[in-house]
């Protein structure tokens, strides 16, 4: 089996440019940039003022709604790591899901959404988008070319993917999705949350990467934050217009904290995915489980795809307990927990488990049949955690006896 940390260099790579990206300009000689918070700017004149409009696309200051410094900066960083030439900061990692489909989606308009989208993505299509006439059409995670080509229609607008997906981690063919997606002029969106770094996304055909900072490069668990990537100057425009529109900038103060968390970030997942993998392949091993969902185990489905496109793993993975066990039984086992707590979110230095509740109408093409958790591994010892889950499965055995 591929220990994702180990035999793969994802993370090493990554760990000298983390100490250099997004440092400042400014001749101060501090190592740090400070935080710099504000809304208006002054101008010496008319045409300093005029020129600073126009330069709105290009990073310059003109007014705290369309950018701040320190938020510059982490736009820099976040560019450089996802590997593309232009990124804008939002509020959180929902609004860097909803302002390039709203930038990318008009009305009359189609969107492609895999069945395995995270939740508040697909609520976003099912009542804000539909309601401004866009209509979506969910496709099962492990479609193919041919198959998306089939779905595609000519108001087809945007082809959106994430990879692994929520919850149930299928690993998604983003090639070959991308070519069927730009042969008919569809964008391709992917939110890589869990693929910061180690999925490069503009290498594989993605036009739109999304990021939701809250997770791995904060990785705090404290504070709300986002952004969007871009490698073309076009896409650029469409969307830091619309994101000046809906007035989407970044509260310097998360900035900074972003920029602070990912001087970390490359060894902390190093470490959390070497722990997560070790608790993946125990969790593998045992008779309660019938499946674990982690896409550098084969039991995942696309685990292929990972292999091929993917230098790394992260720490967030799936298990599907075996069908005689209830969700009930998972829920007794979450309340068990003393090292893994109950919560939402991830990517932060603690562990987390969160029972998966599938809505009915979503096709299961991967054929899940028994109760699902997802687990977050944090900072903790491996061991620790491991002696938590033995606990944990002797409560769900209890539970569903
Ligand atoms: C958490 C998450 C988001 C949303 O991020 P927030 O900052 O919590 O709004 C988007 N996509 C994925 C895959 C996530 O896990």
């Amino acid at each position: 089996m591929t220990d994702p940390s180990a035999s793969r260099s994802g993370w090493a790579d990554l760990n000298t440019r983390l100490t250099r990206v997004g440092r400042p300009h400014d001749g101060t000689g501090f190592v740090n940039a400070p935080v710099e918070r504000g809304s208006t700017v002054l101008y010496p004149s008319m045409d300093a003022l005029r020129e600073a409009w126009g330069g709105r696309y290009r990073g310059q200051l003109s007014y705290g709604a369309t950018g701040n410094p320190t938020q510059h900066l982490l736009e820099e960083a976040i560019a450089e790591i996802e590997g593309g030439t232009h990124c804008q900061a939002v509020v959180s990692g929902l609004a860097a899901v909803t302002t390039p489909l709203l930038a990318f989606l008009g009305a009359g308009g189609h969107c492609l959404m895999p069945d395995s989208v995270y939740g508040p993505t697909r609520r976003f299509c099912d009542t804000l988008l539909r309601r401004m006439g866009v209509e979506t059409t969910y496709y099962p995670p492990m479609t193919d070319a041919a198959g998306i080509t089939a779905l595609i229609r000519p108001s087809t607008q945007v082809l959106f993917t994430e990879s692994p997906g929520s919850h149930t981690f299928e690993v998604q063919d983003i090639p070959a999705l991308a070519e069927a997606a730009h042969a008919h002029g569809v964008k391709v969106l992917m939110d890589n949350t869990w693929g910061i770094h180690v999925f490069q996304p503009f290498r594989h055909g993605v036009d739109v990467s999304i990021q939701a900072l809250t997770k791995y490069p904060s990785g705090h668990a404290d504070l709300i934050l986002g952004a969007i990537t871009v490698a073309d100057d076009d896409d650029w425009h469409t969307l830091r217009d619309c994101a000046i529109q809906l007035g989407q900038c970044a509260s310097a103060d998360d900035c900074w904290l972003t920029l602070r968390g990912l001087r970390s970030m490359g060894v902390r997942l190093a470490q959390q995915s070497r722990s997560a993998f070790e608790i993946a392949c125990w969790l593998a091993g045992r008779p309660e489980v019938a499946r674990v969902l982690h896409p550098a185990l084969p039991d995942c489905p696309g685990h292929e795809f990972w292999r091929r496109d993917f230098t790394g793993a992260s720490s967030l993975f799936g298990v599907e307990f075996a069908p005689s066990f209830t969700d009930a039984g998972v829920d007794a086992m979450v309340g068990s927990f003393g090292v893994f707590s109950l919560g939402e979110s991830w990517g932060g230095y603690e562990s987390l488990a969160l029972p998966s509740r599938s809505p009915a109408t979503r096709t299961h093409p991967t054929g899940h049949v028994g109760p699902l958790c997802r687990f977050h591994v944090g900072l903790e010892n491996p061991a620790d955690l491991i002696a938590d889950l033995e606990g944990g499965l002797r409560v769900l055995r209890e539970a569903s006896a």
